[in-house]
């Protein structure tokens, strides 16, 4: 039904199931981008000419979108960056670096692994590893032994698993935290796409954003920093755009969020993003939740009836992604035979190796949904899935 808003399923036979990995963009994000380039491009905060000032509206203008879609409180709280992955770096080395430990789950992607191996931090060593259970959840009692043993820990938390689709509660998660004085950051690659997150109720501290999973650019994305760390947080590049006086012996920053800003950013994509959120305000939230449960569901429900198919949690608390692998053959080969009939998923680790040793698998098939996708495109998906067993079988 919401297909007819993306041009890409106009122009693709392809049957989309990696809206994990990238959401498709509406016509709006496009055509807002297309618009930027081709009709006011100059660059923003600088020049004081006509189309430069309707640059730096609209991209301000973006920044109050953003602040409003997860009810953040002021606009300085939110600053604009590459994606998640650049959220996170900023935040590990310009404000969590100086923490004792820092405390993760056992779904987090690489982008919340790496950057604190990059700190020299290792289990038991400056970093810690939150259990999870046969189902994939969060072990509450170990977080809290955590919490208990290792005071004012830097918890750097994902929201929704991009390999397994489990969501983990972050509100519970940042009041327990808080309770031991920790501090929280929340790693939302893959909410926005599903689910709404309000920053007064969840009472995170900080929360990273990518646009291009939330129907968006690619290389855009944000960190909202709440506002009682802005002051802590340090520039994490600095150069045009931060400063406030310069002179060869030193320099004063702006406040946040230009400080953090550094250099021309991607002016049409954070326009493109702001009209990615506005898309996600017309369809609702509702809808969205109510059309993914319902194809979620339809997807389990036959993927369940193939033979030797293994799963590695049930549907409790999951969205947007289902992994799997069947008994027997190898991941990848399923990959390649799919994809030859036109069916786009992932397989391999997906960013998580850490969580697929501790299952002893190399990788799993994942098939990631969202609210554009429809029981035609599960079914077009069993069918290769079969026709791919029985050319592996054979
Ligand atoms: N965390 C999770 C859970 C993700 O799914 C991803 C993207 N696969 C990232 C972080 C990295 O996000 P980005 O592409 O915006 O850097």
């Amino acid at each position: 039904m919401f297909k007819k808003d993306f041009k890409y399923f106009e122009n693709s036979d392809i049957v989309y199931l990696d809206n994990a990995a990238t959401t498709q963009k509406p016509v709006d994000v496009v055509s807002s981008q297309i618009e930027y380039y081709e009709s006011y491009c100059s660059n923003t905060h600088r020049s004081n000419f006509g189309d430069a000032n309707k640059a730096t509206q609209n991209f301000e203008n973006a920044r109050k979108t953003l602040k409003e879609f997860i009810n953040a409180s002021k606009n300085e709280e939110i600053i604009f960056t590459k994606g998640v992955t650049e959220s996170i770096n900023f935040i590990a080395s310009a404000y969590a670096k100086d923490f004792k430990t820092v405390i993760i789950s056992s779904l987090e992607h690489h982008s919340n692994i790496v950057p604190w191996h990059m700190q020299n931090r290792s289990l038991g060593n400056g970093l810690e590893v939150v259990k999870c259970d046969n189902n994939l959840d969060f072990d509450m009692h170990h977080f809290e032994e955590l919490l208990k043993q290792n005071p004012k820990a830097f918890v750097s938390i994902t929201h929704i698993s991009n390999a397994f689709g489990k969501i983990h509660n972050i509100q519970e998660i940042t009041q327990l935290a808080h309770k031991y004085n920790a501090v929280v950051m929340i790693d939302g690659a893959q909410s926005l796409a599903h689910t709404r997150v309000d920053m007064q109720e969840l009472d995170v501290d900080f929360f990273a954003i990518s646009a291009h999973k939330t129907f968006g650019p690619t290389g855009v994305g944000a960190i909202y920093i709440k506002e009682e760390y802005l002051k802590d947080v340090n520039a994490y590049q600095t150069g045009g755009a931060t400063i406030n006086e310069v002179d060869f012996n030193s320099s004063t920053l702006l406040d946040s969020p230009y400080k953090f800003e550094a250099g021309t950013q991607n002016i049409a994509g954070i326009i493109g993003f702001a009209k990615a959120l506005e898309y996600i305000n017309r369809v609702g939230y509702e809808n969205i939740e109510l059309i993914e449960k319902d194809v979620f569901n339809y997807l389990n429900e036959e993927l369940s009836k193939l033979p030797n198919i293994q799963f590695y949690n049930d549907l409790e608390n999951c969205v947007g992604s289902r992994s799997f692998n069947f008994k027997g053959l190898i991941h990848d080969d399923v990959g390649i035979l799919v994809d030859k009939m036109k069916i786009a998923l992932r397989v391999g680790h997906h960013c998580a190796q850490p969580i697929m040793k501790q299952l002893g698998i190399k990788g799993t098939i994942r098939v990631s949904i969202s609210f554009y996708n429809d029981y035609s495109d599960v079914d077009k998906l069993i069918i290769a899935l079969k026709k791919a067993l029985k050319m592996l079988e054979d």
